[in-house]
């Protein structure tokens, strides 16, 4: 039988399995408490449950549903990526960005984390390295949350930001995705607050709708990278399934409940999306959502034919986007990090076969 891993128990699975194992709901909140407040690794340390009980735990449970097996190199205030081994030797990474260096050059101890959803990506956009690999399985409740568990242990602080823009599309593993964001946010469990949470889509719109009917202030980024469905076409293969006229209705829908606005990220991609006539399309897809635009020089993958335009094109595009009235990003260093999580890592190290 597969032992049900905790960390990825939301609070009621976790009265609901001590119900079965014959015991009372305080049971529960003391065994929520060992698995979050003290994060112990062992059902030994549960020093308050019944070593019988302990015993049963131990042989239908597990506390951690994977292994890091690599941690990138640290120096202060910078981007750190890690590799996690699941049980059945896939391997997923995960990318701690620390926040901006802040007044008077303090660092600040306060991390973002960028998680992966899925093994592999089935969206297979023609410029990401997930899409590249096609999907391989989704990742469970446990294994999305276990990366947060995992940055908290290698940083030593708690996550404060989340991201999800590693590898997979967040969207096409709802199942995992929503029990994953019950325990991320419950108080009691990760405690980190829905407006802290970014979910990236590439516009899966099924997913939005059933996102916006979970009904929590979570905020939101769409993989735009196109501003017609004829540049979309040619680069996302989702667009042919949800093309912008299903898209754009969906997000507006979804900007008429959220307070916070959508972020559309626009990678910048030489002779695809980065020329000019572009610039005005995407003015009026930002105006409609109200939205505003992260763009991001595209990161060169290797054997992909794609190229990032020269800094002088980017700066060119970022600046007639703002004389439209368009709020605009464009973060060289820390998107070129953010970004490099998008499978990258992986494509070099995904033989590594189970133990
Ligand atoms: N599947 C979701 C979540 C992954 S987010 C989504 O697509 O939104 C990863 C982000 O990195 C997406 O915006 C993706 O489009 C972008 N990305 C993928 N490959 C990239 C590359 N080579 N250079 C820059 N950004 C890239
Ligand atoms: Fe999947 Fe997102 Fe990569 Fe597209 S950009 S292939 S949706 S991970």
């Amino acid at each position: 039988m597969e032992k049900t891993c905790l960390i990825g128990c939301t609070p009621t699975q976790l009265v609901e399995l001590m119900a079965s194992l014959g015991q009372k709901p305080y049971r529960a909140k003391q065994l929520q408490e060992w698995v979050w407040k003290h994060r112990v690794t062992s059902f030994d340390a549960m020093t308050n449950l019944p070593p019988a009980l302990r015993e049963q735990l131990a042989a239908q449970c597990s506390l951690r549903p994977l292994e890091v097996v690599e941690v990138s190199e640290s120096t202060v205030g910078t981007t750190r990526k890690f590799l996690s081994r699941m049980q059945d030797g896939h391997l997923v990474e995960s990318v701690i960005i620390p926040a901006a260096v802040g007044q008077g050059g303090v660092h600040s101890s306060r991390i973002t984390l960028c998680v992966s959803s899925q093994v592999g990506c089935a969206f297979g956009c023609k410029f990401c390295a997930s899409g590249l690999l096609g999907l391989t399985r989704n990742l469970t409740t446990a294994e999305i949350v276990g990366q947060i568990v995992a940055a908290e242990e290698i940083s030593g602080t708690r996550v404060d930001n989340l991201v999800f823009m590693g590898m997979g599309e967040p969207l096409a593993n709802m199942d995992n995705l929503l029990p994953a964001l019950t325990i991320i946010m419950d108080e009691h469990s990760l405690n980190i607050g829905a407006r802290h949470i970014t979910i990236s889509t590439s516009g899966n719109v099924p997913g939005l709708k059933k996102l916006a009917a979970f009904g929590r202030p979570l905020r939101l980024a769409v993989s735009l990278h196109g501003a017609c469905d004829e540049v979309r076409n040619q680069i996302m293969p989702v667009n042919k399934k949800w093309p912008l006229s299903e898209l754009i209705p969906a997000l507006q829908e979804w900007t008429r409940t959220s307070k916070h606005k959508i972020t559309l990220e626009y990678i910048l991609i030489q002779d695809v999306n980065a020329m000019l006539p572009e610039v005005d399309k995407l003015a009026r897809i930002a105006h409609l959502l109200n939205a505003k635009v992260n763009l991001i020089p595209y990161n060169t993958v290797e054997g992909l034919p794609w190229v990032r335009p020269s800094e002088a094109a980017c700066r060119f595009f970022c600046k007639s986007l703002i004389a439209k009235g368009i709020p605009v990003t464009m973060r060289y260093e820390k998107g070129h990090d953010i970004n490099a999580a998008c499978g990258q890592l992986r494509l070099r190290k995904v033989q590594i076969p189970p133990h």
